[in-house]
């Protein structure tokens, strides 16, 4: 089926904060010599994005469309890409370009060029000038083609948007522990919070030989936590199952998103020389203390997503090792009940929208 950009994309966008989104249309940038224009099949919808839509950080530009985890098939390219072609699967995730030039960009750490651009809260500039950069709620996306990435054959599509940007974030310090190879044997790694990221980390954590705990206040998701591959379980709310945990963790990545999290609960239990990592966004962060780090020769961390050479990597990985994402399905048209479901922390565990807008 010949398919090409429409001269009006079809898309979801709130157009003021806090809004519903609503069917919204724009045309499409001039295409570079490095663009590929893609047909969307899935978009993830992200915590960030409803930070996003609410314009909690200050940083959204209205109307806005959100989704930074995008899955589709690349229906045409520019005349300067060569690694990719008509009918490839790709995937699109919170970083669309870099300067590909500047000293982070080279060595290899591009999700930290000072000119990275974060997928729909900044312009992207070629030489076709300088552009708004809409996200995945769309149904056709003309974007830099080198922050398009080769999906594996037969890794199902849908589940593809939340490690685009989930999947990369969890992953990516995992692999830099291991020094950047994905074996973890014989470390023991703590996943806090079990949810859209943290799923997902156990996984990862486990396939790569990690012995992995789960840790979440209550016992109610032990099951669960075994089923995808973790081999301890601990209950933050209880002090005896932390004691019985203490000193055990080479590394602890807190998956969080929201909500408070109280440092002083998790140092003791960590080895020496052990590293408490966050990756999520906790509303608040408290107890900093720094005798417990310096006594324990402990180190604090923190990343955002990874680099372009780290998402081949986690992609690589997550199809040869069978790790997916547990996803709740919507379209592009109903995408505020997906939104509603994230609010209301009720989504088990990543909401993914089936583009109905062609
Ligand atoms: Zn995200
Ligand atoms: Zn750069």
């Amino acid at each position: 089926m010949a398919d090409q950009i429409p001269a009006q994309i079809k898309s979801m966008a709130a157009m003021q904060a806090k809004e519903h989104v609503q069917a919204y249309e724009y045309p499409p940038k001039p295409l570079a010599k490095l663009d590929a224009d893609v047909r969307v099949t899935y978009t993830g919808v992200c915590a960030t994005d409803q930070h996003m839509i609410d314009n909690d950080w200050g940083l959204s530009r209205f109307p806005l469309v959100p989704g930074h985890e995008v899955v589709g098939h690349v229906i045409a390219v520019g005349s300067g890409v060569t690694e990719l072609k008509v009918g490839d699967v790709v995937g699109l995730g919170a970083q669309c370009q870099a300067c590909g030039e500047c000293e982070n960009c080279l060595d290899g750490i591009d999700n930290l060029c000072p000119e990275r651009k974060f997928t729909y809260f900044e312009n992207t500039v070629d030489e076709t000038g300088e552009h708004i950069h809409h996200g995945g709620f769309s149904s056709y996306l003309r974007t830099d083609s080198r922050y398009l990435f080769k999906i594996p054959d037969g890794y199902g599509e849908q589940y593809v948007g939340p490690l685009m940007c989930g999947g990369l974030t969890v992953a990516a310090p995992l692999y830099e522990y291991a020094g950047n190879s994905w074996d973890l044997k014989g470390k023991r790694v703590g996943i806090v919070g079990i949810g859209g990221l943290g799923h997902m980390a156990i996984q990862f954590a486990a396939k790569m030989g990690a012995d992995t705990y789960a840790i979440s206040r209550g016992t109610s998701k032990k099951a669960f936590c075994e089923q995808l591959g973790a081999t301890g379980f601990i209950d933050s709310s209880d002090p005896d199952s932390m004691a019985a945990n203490a000193g055990k963790l080479h590394y602890l990545l807190f998956c969080v998103s929201g909500g408070n999290i109280d440092l002083n609960n998790y140092v003791g239990l960590m080895r020496p020389y052990g590293t408490l990592h966050f990756v999520g966004v906790p509303d608040q962060v408290d107890n900093f203390t720094l005798m417990p780090f310096m006594f324990g020769r402990l180190t604090l961390s923190s990343s955002p997503i990874g680099s372009s050479q780290q998402m081949r990597a986690m992609l690589d990985f997550a199809a040869a090792n069978d790790i997916k994402p547990i996803i709740e399905e919507f379209t592009h048209s109903t995408a505020n009940d997906a939104i509603q479901k994230l609010r209301d922390g009720t989504i088990r565990f990543r909401a993914v929208l089936k583009n109905d807008l062609i």
